[in-house]
């Protein structure tokens, strides 16, 4: 009589975590930063190399436009969920403006950071089975969304020896029947590294020969040093409008990770389907950051400028510094905030009695030895590298860095 009353499916043991969500890693990036955070409120001296965000707040005339939208009550309420008219018609000047792309406000559709921007996209785009090529060292945040629509990426590796950027031949061997998408990112995160013109051209011909879709990565695009340029792919080959996605968000350029407010523009029938998809999942992005938004586009570039200042000294301290140490080489980033060293010297070395082999084991004992905060190269794809971001205080930087030379010694 027991056995009767037992369960009859017994085989079929559900795992509490779908398989889809427990495949994702954590935000390696987020992990370290939030490691140093909780070290540091504990009273440890740590100093963060981690973060991918600018230490400047925001321009006070975007947040003097957010405090008057908190007051207008017509931002208590929901709003269509593709973004406010307003700020799609500012992105669509500001594309104009900074990059020459003629868009309708049909191709925008307003997200929850550049994040929300880049899961949409590669949802609205793929299907089991479709592959996208993924330059690599890549942003940790693109396989990971990839994979969650159910695409596989397919890493093509650029390492330092061809400064981080891929080339045609390397796309062309990784292409196959199921390749869709190239993910393009310039200036990159992790690397720093800015494509030239024609690099930028002959990828986009390259992709449009073979009908592949381009997902470019805008989000630095004001952030270059040197005098070098990031061109946007679709204006220097107006073909590949069809089928390219130009991702952005206002994060980096006016210093508002915490607003919330990135966009992507592309062809209207995906961005169709893409708003589809967000009016299900999350609605309109907060109307306050939204309208705080408009005020950045709107504004000037003169913030950018300022910290683009600062960050151009402290690119020359940082990669200075860090080539002083035996075992390290760092190329002289162009683009974004981040200085990206081969650290393949060190590895195998021992260091305060520890020896470590891969890049996270290096990082650990940085961490632990030093009071220094950064990522291992594995989080984006590639041993043996650090990211060390340079958005953070010039004294900081500079005691960080001689740290890190004591320990290396
Ligand atoms: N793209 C790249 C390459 C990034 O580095 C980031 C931020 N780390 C983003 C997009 C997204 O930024 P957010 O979601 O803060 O707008």
């Amino acid at each position: 009589m027991g056995d009767v009353s037992e369960p009859q499916e017994t085989e079929r043991q559900p795992s509490r975590v779908s398989r889809r969500i427990g495949a994702i890693a954590e935000s390696a990036t987020l992990a370290v930063d939030s490691k140093a955070k909780a070290l540091k409120a504990e009273g440890a001296p740590v100093i963060g190399f981690g973060a991918g965000e600018p230490d400047f707040p925001t321009p006070d005339y975007v947040v003097a436009a957010a405090a008057a939208a908190a007051g207008d009550p017509v931002n208590h309420r929901y709003s269509p969920a593709g973004g406010l008219p307003e700020l799609k018609a500012a992105i669509v000047d500001k594309t104009a403006r900074d990059s020459g792309y003629a868009v309708t406000p049909g191709q925008v559709l307003v997200t929850n950071g550049g994040k929300q921007a880049v899961y949409n996209t590669f949802a609205a785009l793929l299907d089991p089975g479709d592959e996208v090529l993924l330059p690599t060292p890549y942003w940790t945040t693109y396989p990971e969304s990839i994979r969650l629509a159910g695409g596989t990426p397919v890493e093509v590796f650029a390492g330092i020896e061809q400064g981080y950027q891929v080339s045609v031949d390397q796309l062309e061997q990784a292409r196959t029947p199921h390749t869709k998408v190239l993910v393009f990112c310039s200036p990159s995160n992790p690397t720093g590294a800015v494509y030239p013109p024609q690099a930028v051209e002959d990828i986009g011909r390259w992709a449009l020969e073979h009908g592949i879709w381009v997902v470019t990565d805008e989000i630095y695009e004001h952030l270059l040093y040197d005098d070098v340029q990031a061109p946007s792919m679709p204006v220097l080959v107006p073909e590949l409008a069809e089928t390219c996605v130009v991702l952005n968000g206002v994060a980096k350029t006016y210093a508002m990770t915490g607003w919330r407010v990135g966009w992507m523009v592309g062809p209207t029938d995906i961005v169709k389907a893409a708003t589809n998809l967000q009016s299900h999942a999350t609605s309109n992005v907060a109307n306050v950051s939204q309208r705080a938004a408009v005020a950045a586009l709107q504004g000037s570039l003169e913030a950018v400028a300022e910290m683009r200042a600062a960050f151009d000294r402290r690119r020359a301290t940082i990669t200075s510094m860090l080539n002083e140490i035996d075992g390290v080489q760092c190329p002289t980033p162009q683009g974004a905030f981040y200085a990206y060293p081969n650290v393949e010297g060190l590895l195998g070395r021992e260091v305060a009695g520890r020896t470590p082999t891969t890049s996270v084991e290096l990082a650990e004992v940085i961490l632990d030895e030093a009071q220094v905060a950064l990522v291992p190269g594995e989080a984006f794809g590639s041993q043996g590298y650090l990211r060390l971001s340079y958005a953070l205080g010039d004294n900081d930087l500079t005691e960080g860095i001689e740290r890190l030379q004591k320990l290396l010694a």
